[in-house]
């Protein structure tokens, strides 16, 4: 697929669930993909990416924003408490809050700095021990105490398991959401951002379906 094909099935998406286009934001997944696929992508005028570690994106995006002013950055990777700061320097947006400890990092950095990017709590729909997120059934409690921290929590994001049906997943973000009064759910990958779509998804996460597999990264 390309950067077109993606945004064509988008539309297609859309158009099925009966949502306006422009509910759908598309998160260009750049994670280990060689520079010169990340600078086509932004030749074509796209400008919304993603990245899964603090450390490669720093390297990988600094010198672009420098031509590219408009770039926006998602984090979708897990942060460690010791690149809070960092993070919230570069991202615009970080998907994977997913442990009260962070939770307080990103609330005491944010105090010093006097900004913080908006937050989506990863939940763990799958239960999976590999996987990092908050169980379903503590979301809840969770999230109040991210709004009494004043944390932006704007979103819920998933990951769900490979060998299960993503749409049940996805079904049960939506329920978490909307019983939080949440209106933003990252869900859908290269494989199923369509389905994503018709279960509500307003942030798709894609990455091989644009830019083609990711290669392994060259040792720097
Ligand atoms: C890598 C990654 C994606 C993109 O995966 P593709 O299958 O290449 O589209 C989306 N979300 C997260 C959290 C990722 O780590």
């Amino acid at each position: 697929m390309s950067l077109l094909q993606v945004s064509d099935e988008i539309s297609n998406a859309c158009l099925k669930a009966g949502r306006p286009l422009k509910t759908v934001e598309l998160i260009a997944v750049s994670k280990v993909q060689p520079n010169d696929r990340v600078l086509a992508v932004l030749e074509q005028g796209h400008r919304i990416f993603g990245e899964n570690r603090v450390q490669e994106a720093e390297g990988k995006w600094t010198a672009f924003k420098e031509t590219f002013l408009d770039v926006k950055l998602h984090l979708l990777g897990p942060l460690q408490t010791n690149k809070t700061r960092a993070a919230l320097e570069l991202f615009d947006c970080i998907h994977s809050l997913d442990r009260p400890k962070l939770a307080k990092s990103i609330a005491r950095i944010a105090q010093e700095i006097g900004y913080c990017a908006s937050l989506f709590v990863q939940v763990n729909t799958g239960l999976e021990d590999q996987k990092a997120g908050i169980n379903p059934t503590d979301v809840d409690d969770f999230i109040a105490n991210c709004r009494l921290m004043d944390l932006p929590v704007v979103g819920l994001m998933c990951i769900p398991p490979t060998a299960e049906e993503a749409s049940l997943h996805f079904a049960l973000l939506a329920k978490l959401a909307e019983r939080n009064g949440i209106d933003q759910l990252s869900m859908g990958m290269s494989g199923d951002f369509g389905k994503a779509i018709s279960f509500g998804a307003t942030h798709v996460r894609v990455g091989s379906a644009i830019f083609g597999a990711r290669v392994a990264p060259v040792p720097s």
